[in-house]
């Protein structure tokens, strides 16, 4: 009798052990991933748009960068951020080459003919910064007749282009485009608030008007009809929903 009981005992730790095993082996982040950890999604963004992407010892960083590795985080993808001009982007996404774009990126209607977009994650407005000292321009209605620097195929490059008489000087990067500011080549740049916060601690003597000027949504887009748009929206929405896109924003910009 004593040794059917150990006999059925042992029989019954084994498979307990068994059972531990698989369930842990099941569970186990690395061993569950290990076939989805080498498949990559590109990301095409332009790294030069603080606090959303920009350069940080050679490596992508920011909220654009944070959000999208979380993402892919849970989605079991390895990032991998591909930089590149902003008007680049679309078409990098629409012909295959990246996965997704994401760069402080406006929905807008004339890019949904060309791509999908997520659900958004975020707010912006774009705003006029101009030199403190003598500035021609004192609101968004001054800008009238004046020169006006822009990132080339951002919204800011095409809010202005319909502006009566304005002469629109459109820079590959925002960074350039203040740099004309500062330089008197233009009088006043529009760009999105938090870059332009950026651009002005880095540019003593221009500061932000208070009058905002476009209020926009960002969010990610992908290639149209791509499968990860869902995916991608559901795991935006357990990001938002269990605090991670706050905190990573809160990261980046402190108020
Ligand atoms: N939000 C603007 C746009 O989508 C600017 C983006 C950017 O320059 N990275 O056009």
């Amino acid at each position: 009798m004593k040794k059917i009981l150990s006999a059925v005992l042992a029989v019954a730790m084994l498979c307990t052990c068994v059972l531990m095993f698989t369930a842990c082996g099941g569970n186990n982040s690395s061993a569950a991933s290990s076939d989805t950890e080498t498949k990559e999604l590109h990301m095409a963004t332009n790294a030069a748009f603080e606090p959303y992407e920009y350069k940080e010892g050679g490596e992508v960083v920011g909220i654009d960068a944070d959000i999208a590795g979380a993402i892919c985080k849970k989605l079991g993808y390895k990032l991998v951020i591909d930089d590149m001009d902003f008007d680049a982007i679309i078409t990098a996404v629409t012909s295959g080459k990246a996965d997704f774009g994401m760069a402080g990126m406006t929905i807008t209607d004339e890019r949904k003919q060309s791509v999908d977009f997520t659900d958004p994650y975020t707010n912006a407005v774009q705003v006029i910064i101009v030199n403190e000292k003598d500035s021609p321009v004192a609101s968004a209605d001054d800008l009238k007749g004046k020169s006006i620097g822009v990132q080339m195929g951002t919204t800011g490059d095409i809010y202005v282009t319909d502006i009566e008489d304005a002469k629109v000087e459109r820079f590959n990067k925002g960074a350039d485009a203040v740099l004309a500011l500062t330089q008197g080549k233009v009088d006043a740049v529009v760009i999105d608030n938090q870059p332009a916060k950026a651009f002005v601690a880095q540019n003593p003597g221009t500061k932000i008007l208070d009058d905002p000027f476009e209020n926009e949504e960002y969010a990610i887009c992908l290639k149209k009809g791509s499968e990860l748009t869902e995916q991608f929206n559901k795991a935006l929405k357990e990001l938002k929903d269990d605090g991670t896109i706050d905190t990573i924003i809160k990261k980046y910009i402190s108020e």
